[in-house]
């Protein structure tokens, strides 16, 4: 199994101090584990020597990634160089938590190679950050951004969330504003989803929390888009915005656009060749199983023509690169009722998702599909 373009490489970190109730990524909050996790991800990453030429992109995430002190970051990546081809220009890119960073291990992870730099800020506002039971302030925040800077971090990414109970669209613009006061290379700007499996998904069965409204759903982001695009970012995906194509996510483009990528540790996905893998989602079996020798893999598929053909669109059509016209083939109605809607727009080779179209990004795959 081995393929010639660069591909991504993502390693999951699945510890986190408390959980977040609206999370639904794997994480526990066992700390003692570390070290045994750390072990196994060794063990993991050598059983990937040769399977994929090389990777120019490494994502950090989880979980909480800055639960791992400099040391601990610094031999993730030792195992790495050694073990896989990390080309020398690589984006690699760190998840952090705002409370976690200090100036030391800030300098710690630039000398372990990180060059990217994701904020997990939510809200500038300490009332919205304890709805979502974050465990920094806003003034944390702030301090997180100054000392990332002042470390030499050049490609900074904030995460900001929209559709809190109680936001309003003002707290949102002085949410946004105070994260432009850090120019951000890059913004990633969500809508409070509640998933099935987490604590608000429970109150929202039991009737004790209300999804947001589509009404204001669709106000949240069309003011976000508005207000980023007149302060000169990229709307280049749903929910990310770059300060110019160079801060586009290097990473998060092989996920949209099928490029092969490698996930490790406990609840990982990896994809090559139309295969997609996936390990188990249990840190101790995880641990576990690569401790006796054996893989930490829980299942497979190979994707049909079809379910490629689909999962295309869905991920193309989520993005400003939009799809290649030869996906839509046999399609022409629905695309001029597409056109004339205002929901894409058609050059020679591609159909591009307007903001509206992005805004009904997910139902427009369904159209080219019957
Ligand atoms: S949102 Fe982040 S910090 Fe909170 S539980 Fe999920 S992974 Fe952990």
């Amino acid at each position: 199994m081995s393929n010639d373009i660069a591909a991504g490489l993502y390693i999951h970190v699945p510890f986190c101090i408390r959980k977040c109730p609206y999370c639904d990524f794997y994480s526990v909050t066992d700390r003692s584990l570390i070290s045994d996790w750390l072990t196994a991800f060794r063990q993991e990453v050598s059983l990937y020597e040769g399977r994929f030429s090389s990777f120019d992109s490494l994502y950090i995430g989880g979980g909480t990634p800055t639960l791992l002190n400099g040391s601990q970051v610094t031999a993730v990546m030792e195992s790495l160089w050694s073990t896989v081809s990390l080309l020398p220009d690589s984006e690699i890119t760190l998840e952090t938590n705002p409370d976690d960073l200090t100036q030391e291990n800030l300098a710690l992870y630039r000398q372990a190679g990180v060059n990217r730099v994701s904020v997990g800020a939510q809200s500038f506002h300490d009332e919205e950050l304890r709805y979502l039971r974050r465990r920094h302030t806003a003034r944390q925040t702030k301090q997180a951004l100054s000392m990332i800077r002042a470390a030499g971090f050049d490609n900074v990414s904030v995460d900001l969330m929209y559709g809190i109970p109680g936001q309003t669209e003002d707290s949102w613009i002085k949410s946004l504003e105070c994260a432009l006061s850090f120019d951000p290379e890059h913004l990633s700007c969500y809508q409070l989803t509640i998933g099935e499996g987490t604590v608000y998904g429970e109150m929202a069965a039991q009737g004790r929390m209300v999804p947001l409204e589509e009404e204001k759903e669709r106000r949240f982001f069309l003011l976000t888009s508005e207000l980023l695009t007149e302060r000169g970012y990229l709307h280049y995906e749903v929910s990310n915005f770059a300060r110019s194509e160079s801060y586009f996510s290097r990473h998060n483009r092989k996920y949209w656009q099928h490029v092969p990528y490698l996930g490790l540790g406990p609840s990982a996905h990896s994809f090559l060749n139309s295969t997609r893998w996936w390990n188990t989602r249990s840190v101790t079996e995880y641990c576990q199983r690569l401790a006796q020798g054996g893989s930490p893999l829980a299942g497979e598929e190979t994707l049909s023509e079809e379910q490629y053909f689909l999962e295309a669109l869905y991920l193309g059509l989520r993005t400003r690169e939009g799809i290649d016209k030869t996906l839509a083939t046999g399609h022409d109605c629905i695309l001029d009722q597409l056109q004339s809607a205002g929901l894409v727009r058609v050059t020679e080779e591609r159909i591009i998702p307007t903001r509206e179209g992005l805004l009904v990004a997910d139902s427009l795959p369904l159209l080219f599909t019957n």
